[in-house]
C-alpha cells in the first residue's frame, strides 16, 4: 500500500517552462517530418502549436476557432487534415473519451511513428499526462500473444484525479 508520500506524479512540473515544451515539440516535429520526408507545412505547424497550448487536451473546434482569429476564414475540413497528418506522424494522440488532442511528449521513438498511447488524465484541472509502464506493455502483449490479437492502435485513458486536485 502506497503512502502519499511515496507518490512521484507525473503531473507535477516543477520549474516548468512550458515554452521551452512548445519549443522542443516544434523542433522534434520539424526534424521528424524532415526524415521521414513529409511536409510540415506553416499550417500543420501552426496547429501542432495550438494543441501543445498547454498540457491538456485541446478540441478540433478550440483550434478552428483560434485559426480563425488569427487567419479569417478557415474551412474545419482543413483543421481535420492537419490533425489528421500530426496524429499519423504520431506528433498528437486523439483521446476518444474526451474527443480532443494532445501533443505527444516522445513522438518518433517507434519506427512507423506511432506508438501505444497511455494516458492518465485528470478530470479537475485537465492536465493529461502520457505515461509509459513497461509492465503494462508486456501485459499487454502477453494479451495479444494469448489471443491471437494484432493490436493497431492502443490508446488507454484512465480518467480520474491528479494528486494535487485530491487534496
Ligand atoms: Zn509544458
Ligand atoms: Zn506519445
Ligand atoms: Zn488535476
Amino acid at each position: 500500500m502506497m503512502t502519499s508520500g511515496d507518490v512521484e506524479s507525473p503531473f507535477a512540473m516543477p520549474g516548468h517552462d512550458h515554452a521551452s515544451c512548445i519549443m522542443t515539440a516544434l523542433d522534434g516535429a520539424e526534424a521528424i517530418c524532415a526524415r521521414r520526408g513529409e511536409r510540415l507545412t506553416p499550417l500543420r505547424r501552426r496547429v501542432l502549436e495550438l494543441v501543445w497550448r498547454g498540457h491538456s487536451p485541446v478540441g478540433a473546434y478550440d483550434i478552428l476557432a483560434l485559426l480563425q482569429s488569427e487567419r479569417g476564414r478557415v474551412a474545419p475540413p482543413t483543421v481535420y487534415r492537419a490533425l489528421e497528418f500530426l496524429c499519423r506522424q504520431g506528433l498528437v494522440h486523439r483521446l476518444d473519451s474526451l474527443q480532443a488532442f494532445i501533443g505527444c511528449g516522445q513522438p518518433g521513438n517507434d519506427g512507423d511513428g506511432r506508438h501505444a498511447a497511455h494516458f492518465l488524465i485528470c478530470q479537475d484541472c485537465g492536465t493529461a499526462v502520457e505515461v509509459r509502464d513497461g509492465q503494462l506493455d508486456g501485459a499487454i502483449s502477453r494479451l495479444a500473444g494469448r489471443t491471437g490479437f494484432a493490436i493497431a492502435d492502443e490508446t488507454i485513458e484512465l480518467s480520474g484525479l491528479c494528486a494535487a486536485c485530491q487534496s
